[in-house]
């Protein structure tokens, strides 16, 4: 078995149960807006705001403006700050990382295993995650691949910014995402081991990662 030194980590659906707080927030943003003065059921903007957030992605902040705009034509302010305030108070509340999340990362750095982050998400808001967790003084850095490289994570880029920041060979890299095509692929693109985090997947089965982990935990066992 390789002997890793470090070990980078994605954050969403990796670390942080991103999808199930996404949806918890997005329902509290629906029914606040309907409660608000939006003629239609919860239930419907539920799934019109998921289609949107697939559509123009997962970091966009002004969505439900431009939900408004799309079906409506123009913007409701008072509705869209009502959903915007409901929101972002589930979102403060319920923000969570996996249950054996914390104990990982501290047993990792207890072991002398460097740790770090490799995400999608833009700089403020990966940090905003971390801090929401209560996980932002244990990581080493973290790489924001549009801020730090202007690629995203099907490129090999931010993850050869993240080895050098390290000053290891990638050989003694381990990484763990949730992403075939974004984790998986861009860390062996730079030549790092990748393992695939199941757990958070929503589409099973995967091809390619030199582990899957049902469950984060299963880090320990690879790494220690
Ligand atoms: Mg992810």
């Amino acid at each position: 078995m390789p002997e890793f030194k470090a070990v980078l980590f994605d954050l969403d659906n990796t670390l942080v149960d991103f999808y199930k707080l996404k949806g918890k927030c997005i329902g509290a943003a629906a029914n606040a807006m309907v409660r608000a003065g939006l003629k239609k059921k919860p239930m419907q903007v539920i799934k019109e705001l998921w289609d949107l957030y697939y559509e123009i992605g997962w970091e966009h902040q002004n969505v439900f403006q431009e939900y408004f705009q799309r079906h409506y034509g123009e913007v409701d302010w008072r509705i869209v700050a009502k959903g915007v305030y409901a929101y972002r108070r589930v979102k403060y509340e319920h923000s969570r990382s996996y249950p054996s999340t914390k104990h990982v990362i501290r047993k990792l750095r207890r072991k002398g295993i460097r740790i770090a982050i490799v995400t999608d998400a833009d700089r403020v808001n990966a940090w905003m995650r971390l801090v929401e967790i209560g996980l932002a003084d244990e990581f080493e850095f973290v790489v924001s691949a549009p801020c730090d490289t202007g690629k995203k994570k099907t490129d090999p880029a931010p993850f050869e910014f993240a080895l050098k920041k390290l000053g290891l060979p990638a050989s003694e890299v381990l990484f763990v995402g949730d992403s075939v095509s974004k984790d998986v692929a861009g860390a062996k693109a730079a030549g790092m081991k990748a393992a695939v985090a199941l757990y958070g997947r929503t589409v099973k089965p995967v091809a390619g990662a030199d582990y899957e982990f049902a469950e984060l935990k299963e880090v320990l066992d690879v790494v220690l």
